[in-house]
């Protein structure tokens, strides 16, 4: 079951109640450093407000997605991910999802694996 947004430790961080290393912050989303990374960069960009996961994307987030998705490239170049980058989005326990705020990991660095 989806925790909500009082039990939910990324929304902590939106708020300031916990601790992250913020690398880009707007309006609609933060930005900050996955405390256990799997690359050399690996940020975790997700929305301020609480959605739990992909499942609970409506119609209205529309913008919010876009605004994700067109911010990647821009965050990848500002970590100086030159040749490229990996984005991932894991969603429910069966898709190996962790903490649910949709968040979409952004990994490079060194030279990753193909899927
Ligand atoms: P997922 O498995 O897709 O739900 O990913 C959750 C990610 O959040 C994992 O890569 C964790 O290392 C990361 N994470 C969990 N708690 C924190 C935290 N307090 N600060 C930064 N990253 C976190
Ligand atoms: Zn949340």
């Amino acid at each position: 079951m989806a925790v909500n947004s009082v039990d939910c430790i990324f929304c902590k961080i939106v708020e300031g109640k916990i601790p992250a290393d913020l690398v880009y912050e707007d309006d609609q989303v933060i930005v900050f450093k996955d405390i256990h990374p799997k690359a050399q960069t690996h940020l975790l960009l997700i929305p301020r407000i609480h959605i739990s996961s992909l499942e609970q994307l409506e119609v209205k987030h529309e913008s919010l997605i876009s605004h994700m998705l067109l911010l990647l490239p821009k965050l990848a170049r500002d970590q100086g991910l030159h040749t490229g980058f990996r984005t991932v989005i894991n969603t429910g326990r069966g898709g190996g999802q962790e903490v649910d705020h949709l968040h979409i990991h952004l990994l490079g660095g060194n030279q990753l694996p193909g899927l």
